[in-house]
């Protein structure tokens, strides 16, 4: 029965090479503290760029390498609002024009339910 048990091993889960003479790449042990506290240690290459922030093990907030360099606040830019992206299609003349324009015709409308009211007002009178 035992002869028919197909042994094996799962595909890339055992490296036969051993590690004897072998020279690791050089590796430095970068540590990042996180706003909480915890502190995250990550192996890196000796040559690598090792980045400023890395992600906390625990929380899950951004960490800062430490002995580190702070990183610079980068430049914010200000958010552009809808009226700064409307300043950039019409200029504040323009826009008071066409105010004006929506206004007039508002103006023509309501002037023209008024005389209609007024009118169906004096049916009213009339018929009654
Ligand atoms: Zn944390």
């Amino acid at each position: 029965m035992s002869d028919r048990v197909l042994r094996g091993t799962r595909l890339g889960s055992v490296s036969y090479e051993s590690d004897r003479h072998t020279e690791f790449a050089p590796r430095l042990q970068a540590i990042y503290d996180c706003p909480d506290g915890h502190a995250t240690t990550m192996p890196f290459a000796a040559e690598a760029d090792v980045p400023a922030r890395w992600e906390c093990r625990v929380c899950g907030a951004p960490g800062l390498l430490r002995d580190g360099e702070q990183p610079e606040a980068k430049p914010t830019k200000p958010a552009r609002t809808h009226w700064d992206m409307l300043l950039e299609r019409r200029s504040v003349a323009e826009l008071e024009e066409v105010l004006n324009e929506r206004l007039t015709v508002l103006h023509d409308q309501q002037g023209r339910v008024k005389a209609a009211a007024k009118s169906a007002e004096r049916d009213r009178k009339k018929s009654a």
